[in-house]
Protein backbone atom coordinates (compact mmCIF):
# COMPACT_ATOMS: atom_id res chain seq x y z
CA UNK A 1 0.00 0.00 0.00
CA UNK A 2 1.15 3.59 -0.89
CA UNK A 3 0.15 6.84 1.15
CA UNK A 4 0.27 10.21 -1.50
CA UNK A 5 -0.48 13.35 0.22
CA UNK A 6 -2.10 16.59 -1.48
CA UNK A 7 -2.86 20.38 -0.73
CA UNK A 8 -4.54 22.85 -1.93
CA UNK A 9 -6.34 26.25 -1.38
CA UNK A 10 -9.10 27.74 -2.07
CA UNK A 11 -9.64 31.77 -3.16
CA UNK A 12 -12.79 32.37 -1.26
CA UNK A 13 -15.63 29.72 1.05
CA UNK A 14 -17.24 28.65 -2.00
CA UNK A 15 -18.97 25.23 -2.72
CA UNK A 16 -18.22 25.66 -6.41
CA UNK A 17 -14.40 26.41 -5.23
CA UNK A 18 -13.98 24.13 -3.13
CA UNK A 19 -15.63 21.41 -5.90
CA UNK A 20 -12.85 22.34 -8.44
CA UNK A 21 -10.23 22.82 -6.02
CA UNK A 22 -10.60 19.32 -5.28
CA UNK A 23 -11.36 18.03 -8.40
CA UNK A 24 -8.13 19.58 -9.66
CA UNK A 25 -5.86 18.24 -6.79
CA UNK A 26 -7.23 14.54 -6.85
CA UNK A 27 -6.92 14.61 -11.01
CA UNK A 28 -3.63 15.89 -10.33
CA UNK A 29 -2.61 13.20 -7.74
CA UNK A 30 -3.41 10.27 -10.03
CA UNK A 31 -2.00 12.09 -13.62
CA UNK A 32 1.39 12.74 -11.12
CA UNK A 33 1.33 9.08 -9.97
CA UNK A 34 0.18 7.02 -13.09
CA UNK A 35 -2.90 5.88 -11.01
CA UNK A 36 -6.12 4.40 -12.18
CA UNK A 37 -8.93 5.61 -10.11
CA UNK A 38 -9.91 1.96 -8.71
CA UNK A 39 -6.59 1.67 -7.43
CA UNK A 40 -7.47 4.55 -5.01
CA UNK A 41 -8.79 2.45 -1.52
CA UNK A 42 -9.42 5.33 0.09
CA UNK A 43 -9.11 9.11 0.79
CA UNK A 44 -9.01 11.22 3.64
CA UNK A 45 -9.64 15.21 3.78
CA UNK A 46 -8.67 17.61 6.49
CA UNK A 47 -9.61 21.53 5.39
CA UNK A 48 -8.78 24.56 7.16
CA UNK A 49 -11.60 25.85 10.35
CA UNK A 50 -12.41 29.01 7.58
CA UNK A 51 -14.02 26.59 5.53
CA UNK A 52 -17.77 25.87 5.95
CA UNK A 53 -19.50 25.87 2.41
CA UNK A 54 -19.08 22.21 1.21
CA UNK A 55 -17.46 18.78 1.85
CA UNK A 56 -14.40 18.15 0.14
CA UNK A 57 -15.45 14.04 0.54
CA UNK A 58 -18.60 15.00 -1.30
CA UNK A 59 -16.64 17.14 -3.79
CA UNK A 60 -14.64 14.05 -4.60
CA UNK A 61 -17.44 11.50 -5.16
CA UNK A 62 -19.43 14.26 -7.55
CA UNK A 63 -15.32 14.27 -9.32
CA UNK A 64 -16.17 10.47 -9.80
CA UNK A 65 -14.45 8.92 -6.63
CA UNK A 66 -17.32 6.40 -6.33
CA UNK A 67 -16.05 3.45 -5.18
CA UNK A 68 -13.46 4.77 -2.57
CA UNK A 69 -14.26 5.32 1.03
CA UNK A 70 -14.06 9.19 2.14
CA UNK A 71 -13.87 10.87 4.98
CA UNK A 72 -13.63 15.19 5.72
CA UNK A 73 -12.29 16.66 9.06
CA UNK A 74 -11.77 20.20 10.32
CA UNK A 75 -8.48 20.76 11.48
CA UNK A 76 -7.76 23.03 14.56
CA UNK A 77 -7.14 26.97 13.77
CA UNK A 78 -3.03 27.38 13.64
CA UNK A 79 -1.52 30.38 14.19
CA UNK A 80 0.50 31.89 11.04
CA UNK A 81 -1.18 28.89 9.26
CA UNK A 82 -2.28 28.84 5.62
CA UNK A 83 -5.78 29.96 5.12
CA UNK A 84 -8.86 28.11 2.77
CA UNK A 85 -6.35 25.16 2.82
CA UNK A 86 -7.61 21.27 1.80
CA UNK A 87 -5.43 19.04 2.56
CA UNK A 88 -5.59 14.98 1.17
CA UNK A 89 -4.17 11.81 2.29
CA UNK A 90 -4.56 8.91 -0.72
CA UNK A 91 -4.55 5.50 0.57
CA UNK A 92 -3.39 3.68 -2.62
CA UNK A 93 -3.40 -0.27 -3.40
CA UNK A 94 0.17 -0.75 -5.10
CA UNK A 95 3.43 -0.21 -3.98
CA UNK A 96 4.79 2.76 -5.62
CA UNK A 97 7.06 6.23 -4.99
CA UNK A 98 4.51 8.45 -4.08
CA UNK A 99 4.57 12.08 -5.59
CA UNK A 100 2.97 14.21 -2.86
CA UNK A 101 0.56 17.04 -5.13
CA UNK A 102 1.23 20.68 -3.67
CA UNK A 103 -1.13 23.42 -5.69
CA UNK A 104 -1.90 26.96 -5.44
CA UNK A 105 -1.15 28.86 -2.36
CA UNK A 106 -0.02 25.30 -0.49
CA UNK A 107 2.98 25.29 -2.64
CA UNK A 108 4.44 27.59 0.11
CA UNK A 109 3.81 24.43 2.58
CA UNK A 110 6.46 22.00 1.12
CA UNK A 111 9.27 24.44 0.37
CA UNK A 112 11.59 21.01 -0.73
CA UNK A 113 9.25 20.09 -3.62
CA UNK A 114 7.23 23.58 -4.16
CA UNK A 115 7.65 25.99 -6.75
CA UNK A 116 9.80 28.99 -5.32
CA UNK A 117 7.97 31.85 -4.33
CA UNK A 118 9.88 35.44 -4.62
CA UNK A 119 7.37 38.27 -2.88
CA UNK A 120 8.32 41.81 -3.71
CA UNK A 121 8.19 44.34 -1.08
CA UNK A 122 8.81 47.98 -1.94
CA UNK A 123 8.33 51.66 -0.75
CA UNK A 124 9.34 54.65 0.72
CA UNK A 125 11.18 55.03 4.22
CA UNK A 126 8.67 53.82 6.93
CA UNK A 127 6.17 52.72 4.83
CA UNK A 128 6.51 49.37 7.06
CA UNK A 129 7.99 47.11 4.53
CA UNK A 130 10.58 45.53 6.75
CA UNK A 131 7.94 44.83 9.47
CA UNK A 132 5.23 43.24 6.91
CA UNK A 133 7.91 41.30 5.03
CA UNK A 134 9.34 40.18 8.02
CA UNK A 135 6.26 38.83 9.59
CA UNK A 136 5.06 37.12 5.87
CA UNK A 137 8.09 35.49 5.34
CA UNK A 138 7.48 34.26 8.90
CA UNK A 139 4.25 33.21 8.23
CA UNK A 140 4.86 31.44 5.02
CA UNK A 141 8.13 30.18 6.10
CA UNK A 142 10.61 31.11 3.93
CA UNK A 143 13.38 33.77 3.99
CA UNK A 144 13.61 37.20 4.65
CA UNK A 145 16.05 39.74 2.45
CA UNK A 146 16.46 43.29 3.73
CA UNK A 147 17.85 45.03 0.72
CA UNK A 148 18.24 48.14 1.77
CA UNK A 149 21.05 46.15 4.40
CA UNK A 150 23.40 45.95 1.80
CA UNK A 151 23.42 49.59 0.65
CA UNK A 152 23.52 50.21 4.62
CA UNK A 153 26.74 48.51 4.97
CA UNK A 154 27.99 49.73 1.93
CA UNK A 155 27.47 53.13 3.11
CA UNK A 156 29.18 52.26 6.54
CA UNK A 157 32.18 51.26 5.33
CA UNK A 158 32.75 54.45 3.85
CA UNK A 159 31.96 56.69 6.56
CA UNK A 160 34.03 54.61 9.10
CA UNK A 161 36.99 55.06 6.58
CA UNK A 162 36.66 58.73 5.66
CA UNK A 163 35.25 58.18 2.33
CA UNK A 164 33.30 60.69 0.89
CA UNK A 165 30.22 59.33 -0.14
CA UNK A 166 29.43 61.73 -2.52
CA UNK A 167 32.34 61.04 -4.85
CA UNK A 168 31.29 57.91 -6.93
CA UNK A 169 35.15 57.49 -8.05
CA UNK A 170 35.56 56.84 -4.29
CA UNK A 171 33.10 54.68 -3.61
CA UNK A 172 33.30 52.29 -6.90
CA UNK A 173 37.00 52.21 -5.49
CA UNK A 174 36.26 50.79 -1.93
CA UNK A 175 33.75 48.55 -3.59
CA UNK A 176 36.45 46.37 -5.02
CA UNK A 177 37.68 45.62 -1.33
CA UNK A 178 34.05 45.46 -0.03
CA UNK A 179 33.47 41.74 1.65
CA UNK A 180 29.85 41.82 2.40
CA UNK A 181 27.80 38.63 3.01
CA UNK A 182 24.29 37.98 4.31
CA UNK A 183 24.07 35.29 6.90
CA UNK A 184 21.10 34.13 9.07
CA UNK A 185 20.73 33.42 12.40
CA UNK A 186 17.71 31.64 13.53
CA UNK A 187 16.05 32.90 10.86
CA UNK A 188 17.31 36.44 11.48
CA UNK A 189 19.27 38.21 8.66
CA UNK A 190 22.57 39.35 9.63
CA UNK A 191 24.50 41.87 7.79
CA UNK A 192 28.70 40.93 7.86
CA UNK A 193 30.72 43.43 6.34
CA UNK A 194 35.00 42.18 6.25
CA UNK A 195 34.07 39.58 8.60
CA UNK A 196 32.08 41.69 11.10
CA UNK A 197 28.66 42.04 12.34
CA UNK A 198 27.42 45.00 11.44
CA UNK A 199 23.55 44.40 11.85
CA UNK A 200 22.85 46.73 14.35
CA UNK A 201 25.60 49.83 13.39
CA UNK A 202 23.73 50.18 9.83
CA UNK A 203 21.05 51.34 11.53
CA UNK A 204 22.18 54.28 13.32
CA UNK A 205 20.99 57.51 11.56
CA UNK A 206 23.77 58.57 9.86
CA UNK A 207 23.57 55.79 7.68
CA UNK A 208 20.38 56.18 6.49
CA UNK A 209 21.10 59.15 4.36
CA UNK A 210 24.58 57.86 3.24
CA UNK A 211 23.26 55.07 1.73
CA UNK A 212 20.99 56.63 -0.36
CA UNK A 213 23.41 58.42 -1.97
CA UNK A 214 26.17 55.20 -2.25
CA UNK A 215 22.64 53.50 -4.18
CA UNK A 216 22.37 56.18 -6.63
CA UNK A 217 25.98 54.81 -8.24
CA UNK A 218 25.58 52.21 -10.96
CA UNK A 219 28.51 50.13 -9.96
CA UNK A 220 27.41 49.89 -6.09
CA UNK A 221 23.76 48.69 -7.11
CA UNK A 222 24.73 46.09 -9.64
CA UNK A 223 26.96 44.48 -7.45
CA UNK A 224 23.83 44.85 -4.79
CA UNK A 225 21.30 43.48 -6.99
CA UNK A 226 23.40 40.59 -8.31
CA UNK A 227 23.55 39.32 -4.99
CA UNK A 228 20.12 39.39 -4.21
CA UNK A 229 19.06 37.84 -7.70
CA UNK A 230 21.33 34.89 -6.80
CA UNK A 231 19.53 34.62 -3.22
CA UNK A 232 16.11 35.06 -4.69
CA UNK A 233 17.07 32.62 -7.72
CA UNK A 234 17.99 30.29 -5.32
CA UNK A 235 15.03 29.97 -2.98
CA UNK A 236 11.58 31.30 -2.10
CA UNK A 237 11.94 34.62 -0.26
CA UNK A 238 10.46 37.97 0.48
CA UNK A 239 12.50 40.91 -0.49
CA UNK A 240 11.72 44.50 0.70
CA UNK A 241 13.68 47.38 -0.99
CA UNK A 242 12.97 50.59 -3.83
CA UNK A 243 13.33 48.71 -6.94
CA UNK A 244 12.49 44.99 -6.32
CA UNK A 245 9.13 44.63 -8.14
CA UNK A 246 10.99 47.45 -10.83
CA UNK A 247 14.19 46.11 -11.54
CA UNK A 248 15.56 43.36 -9.48
CA UNK A 249 12.56 41.33 -10.23
CA UNK A 250 9.89 42.26 -12.90
CA UNK A 251 9.25 38.79 -12.51
CA UNK A 252 8.59 38.63 -9.16
CA UNK A 253 5.04 36.68 -8.28
CA UNK A 254 3.59 38.84 -5.92
CA UNK A 255 4.88 42.62 -5.54
CA UNK A 256 3.05 45.05 -3.21
CA UNK A 257 4.07 48.45 -3.07
CA UNK A 258 3.33 50.21 0.79
CA UNK A 259 3.24 54.14 1.32
CA UNK A 260 2.16 56.18 4.33
CA UNK A 261 2.11 60.05 4.88
CA UNK A 262 5.23 61.40 5.46
CA UNK A 263 4.46 62.76 9.49
CA UNK A 264 3.29 58.63 10.14
CA UNK A 265 6.46 57.09 8.14
CA UNK A 266 8.47 59.98 10.74
CA UNK A 267 7.12 59.00 13.53
CA UNK A 268 7.36 55.46 12.97
CA UNK A 269 10.72 56.14 12.57
CA UNK A 270 11.63 58.38 15.02
CA UNK A 271 9.52 56.11 17.85
CA UNK A 272 12.11 53.55 16.93
CA UNK A 273 15.47 55.15 17.39
CA UNK A 274 14.09 56.29 20.44
CA UNK A 275 13.22 53.42 21.62
CA UNK A 276 17.03 52.53 20.48
CA UNK A 277 18.36 55.02 22.80
CA UNK A 278 18.55 57.23 20.34
CA UNK A 279 18.55 61.77 20.83
CA UNK A 280 16.52 62.29 17.69
CA UNK A 281 14.85 66.28 16.45
CA UNK A 282 11.32 65.14 14.82
CA UNK A 283 11.04 67.54 12.31
CA UNK A 284 14.94 67.25 11.20
CA UNK A 285 13.78 63.50 10.81
CA UNK A 286 11.06 64.27 9.06
CA UNK A 287 12.96 66.77 6.77
CA UNK A 288 15.34 63.84 6.44
CA UNK A 289 12.91 61.17 5.50
CA UNK A 290 11.32 63.21 2.68
CA UNK A 291 14.88 64.05 1.30
CA UNK A 292 15.83 60.57 0.83
CA UNK A 293 12.38 59.32 -0.98
CA UNK A 294 12.95 62.28 -3.35
CA UNK A 295 16.77 61.34 -3.75
CA UNK A 296 15.34 57.52 -3.75
CA UNK A 297 12.88 58.34 -6.45
CA UNK A 298 14.73 60.61 -8.59
CA UNK A 299 18.27 58.86 -9.22
CA UNK A 300 18.49 57.78 -12.68
CA UNK A 301 19.04 54.08 -12.33
CA UNK A 302 16.12 51.36 -10.38
CA UNK A 303 15.11 54.57 -9.19
CA UNK A 304 11.83 54.06 -6.41
CA UNK A 305 8.49 53.44 -7.86
CA UNK A 306 5.58 51.60 -7.75
CA UNK A 307 5.46 48.29 -10.37
CA UNK A 308 2.22 48.45 -12.85
CA UNK A 309 1.54 45.80 -11.89
CA UNK A 310 1.84 46.26 -7.61
CA UNK A 311 -0.45 46.23 -5.20
CA UNK A 312 -0.76 49.87 -3.59
CA UNK A 313 -0.91 49.60 0.14
CA UNK A 314 -1.48 52.58 1.82
CA UNK A 315 -0.48 51.87 5.64
CA UNK A 316 -0.98 55.49 7.43
CA UNK A 317 -4.05 54.35 8.98
CA UNK A 318 -3.73 50.48 9.52
CA UNK A 319 -2.17 48.24 11.81
CA UNK A 320 0.74 45.58 11.29
CA UNK A 321 -2.59 43.05 11.64
CA UNK A 322 -4.81 44.70 8.86
CA UNK A 323 -2.03 45.48 6.62
CA UNK A 324 -0.70 41.66 6.91
CA UNK A 325 -4.00 40.50 6.64
CA UNK A 326 -4.67 42.91 3.02
CA UNK A 327 -1.43 41.38 1.80
CA UNK A 328 -2.62 37.88 2.19
CA UNK A 329 -5.97 38.65 1.26
CA UNK A 330 -4.63 39.84 -1.82
CA UNK A 331 -2.49 37.18 -2.62
CA UNK A 332 -4.97 34.35 -1.80
CA UNK A 333 -6.83 36.10 -4.51
CA UNK A 334 -4.24 35.91 -6.76
CA UNK A 335 -4.01 32.42 -6.24
O1 LIG B 1 15.20 50.34 3.49
P1 LIG B 1 16.33 51.11 4.10
O2 LIG B 1 15.89 52.39 4.76
O3 LIG B 1 17.18 50.28 4.97
O4 LIG B 1 17.25 51.52 2.85
C1 LIG B 1 18.31 52.44 2.96
C2 LIG B 1 18.57 53.07 1.60
O5 LIG B 1 19.06 52.07 0.71
C3 LIG B 1 17.33 53.63 0.90
O6 LIG B 1 17.05 54.98 1.23
C4 LIG B 1 17.68 53.50 -0.57
O7 LIG B 1 18.38 54.63 -1.04
C5 LIG B 1 18.60 52.32 -0.62
N1 LIG B 1 17.95 51.14 -1.15
C6 LIG B 1 17.86 51.02 -2.51
N2 LIG B 1 17.32 49.89 -3.06
C7 LIG B 1 16.87 48.92 -2.29
C8 LIG B 1 16.90 49.03 -0.88
C9 LIG B 1 17.44 50.18 -0.34
O8 LIG B 1 18.26 51.89 -3.24
N3 LIG B 1 16.38 47.81 -2.87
Amino acid sequence: MTVIRGATTIAQDDKEEIRKAVGELLEQIESRNGLARSEVMSIVFSSTSDIHSYYPAKAAREAGFESCSLFSAQEPEIDGGLKLCIRAMLFVEKNLTPTHVYLRGAKSLRKDIAQKINIAIDGPAGSGKSTIAKRLAEDLHILYLDTGAMYRACALKALDAGIDVESEEQICDMLRGLSLNIEYENGAQKTVLDGKDVSEEIRRPRVSMAASTVSKYRSVRLKMVEKQREIAQKMSCVLDGRDIGTFVLPEADFKFYLTASPEVRAKRRYDELVAKGYSVDFDALREEIVRRDEQDMNREIAPLKQADDAVLVDTSDLTVEEVLKTVKRKMQERI
